[in-house]
């Protein structure tokens, strides 16, 4: 796997892919600079090298040219985040792309204009990607958010770099983290699957049985398979069309003898709603009309405890709906249990969209060992995916 440390760059003008797809406020002002910062090191090692850094990014979903996606808005931000002012252009190929890459100079950093605001971005467009390939001498991928999509800038770029080609050091971290739970790991290994439905990480779920010993099932998802099992689960949220597949899961688990651990009780609310008067019910006798929004008491110490014993721990999904805060309490223990756990030596990886929400809402960011910073392409290499970005690199 060639990283950039594989690489000098002195002299060398490095094209990267970066995720600066951030959020803006009505201000343009960026609210959230998580990806920003993660991109730095790779940006930095280049400039240190003695190189050069042109980089490129989608914003949003812009349908054309649209200027409220203009990645302009960012550059004061990446500025100051980076230390270096950076130069900006209004596009991302073309003449002025050209010219502007052309006269970057040693130790100086280039933002392109919006990627997205050509079609052929997306489409994966090889004319287009070759015109982004003459930006750069070294072609460098740290965007693990789109490492999912084979578009021009993510994939299809990097045949124009037969040999001058690799991974920026946050995708090869991805990598590492994913590759040091799933198939390095030190035993037992525990994966907490959480979120709201089955049909979402089945194929998660089917693709880490063998590599795992313990699998915690939380949040909504659990609720289809305490019906299959025969629980009265009232009025909580169930995928009976997916029954067949809980029952498909729980007979691989034995099979293979993966230990899968579902709550045993819950906090039943009389509605979906932040004041819903709740109870604390067994999860396999909630009364009709009631919805279990959270794990209870005791889910928590079982579920705590396999955390506990676990040197190896993958967190995807929440336990609960940890947005309302009378529904927070088992995602919080989770988090609580997991921090504990690499305090005493495991490593643990969070990742997906709302876990990741949650460990940062609760402060237990840097408790854990990893935070992942891609949703989808995350789950992608969960379910055993290729992720086109990855392998574009690798070939
Ligand atoms: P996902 O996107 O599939 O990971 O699901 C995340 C969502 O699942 C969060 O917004 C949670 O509020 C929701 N969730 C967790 N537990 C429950 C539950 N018991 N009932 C309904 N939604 C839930």
């Amino acid at each position: 796997m060639k990283t950039i440390n594989d690489f000098n760059f002195k002299n060398k003008k490095a094209l990267i892919r970066v995720d600066f797809n951030v959020p803006l406020n009505e201000n343009f002002e960026v609210t959230d600079t998580t990806r920003i910062e993660a991109a730095k090191p790779t940006i930095i090692k280049i400039l240190e090298d003695g190189g050069s850094a042109i980089l490129m990014s989608h914003l949003g979903r812009p349908k054309g040219v649209e200027e409220k996606f203009s990645l302009k808005h960012i550059v004061k931000s990446v500025s100051n985040i980076l230390g270096v002012h950076i130069k900006f252009v209004e596009n991302c190929v073309g003449k002025e792309a050209e010219k502007a890459a052309a006269e970057l100079q040693d130790g100086e950093i280039l933002l392109l204009e919006n990627l997205r605001f050509h079609p052929e971005e997306k489409a994966g467009d090889v004319g287009f990607a070759e015109k982004l390939s003459k930006l750069g001498d070294i072609y460098v991928n740290d965007a693990f958010g789109t490492a999912h999509r084979a578009h021009a800038s993510t994939t299809v770029v990097a045949q124009f770099f037969p040999e001058d080609k690799c991974f920026g050091l946050l995708l090869a971290k991805e990598i590492e983290s994913l590759n040091a739970v799933l198939n390095n790991s030190k035993k037992p290994v525990t994966a907490i699957i959480g979120g709201a439905k089955v049909s979402s990480k089945i194929d998660v779920i089917k693709n880490i049985m063998d590599k795992v010993d313990n699998i915690i099932i939380g949040g909504g998802m659990a609720y289809t398979f305490v019906k299959v099992k025969g629980g009265n689960i009232g009025d909580s949220i169930c995928e009976d069309d997916k029954m067949d597949v809980a029952q498909e899961i729980l007979n691989l688990a034995k099979q293979k003898n993966t230990k899968i651990h579902l709550p045993i009780d819950v906090v039943a609310a009389d509605s979906f709603s932040a004041d819903a008067k709740t109870q604390i019910c067994d999860i396999y006798d909630i009364p009709e009309g009631w919805q279990g929004l959270d794990a209870g008491p005791k889910t928590n110490i079982g579920f705590s405890y396999v955390i506990a014993i676990s040197k190896t721990i993958l967190w995807n999904g929440p336990i609960g709906v940890f947005e309302m805060k009378k529904f927070a309490k088992g995602t919080i223990e989770m988090g609580n249990a997991i921090a504990d756990a690499t305090a005493d030596g495991a490593f643990s990886l969070v990742g997906g969209g709302d876990s990741v929400a949650a460990v940062k809402q609760f402060g237990f960011a840097d408790k854990v060992s990893y935070v992942s910073t891609g949703g989808g392409a995350m789950l992608e290499m969960l379910e055993g995916k290729t992720l086109p970005g990855i392998e574009a690199i690798l070939k």
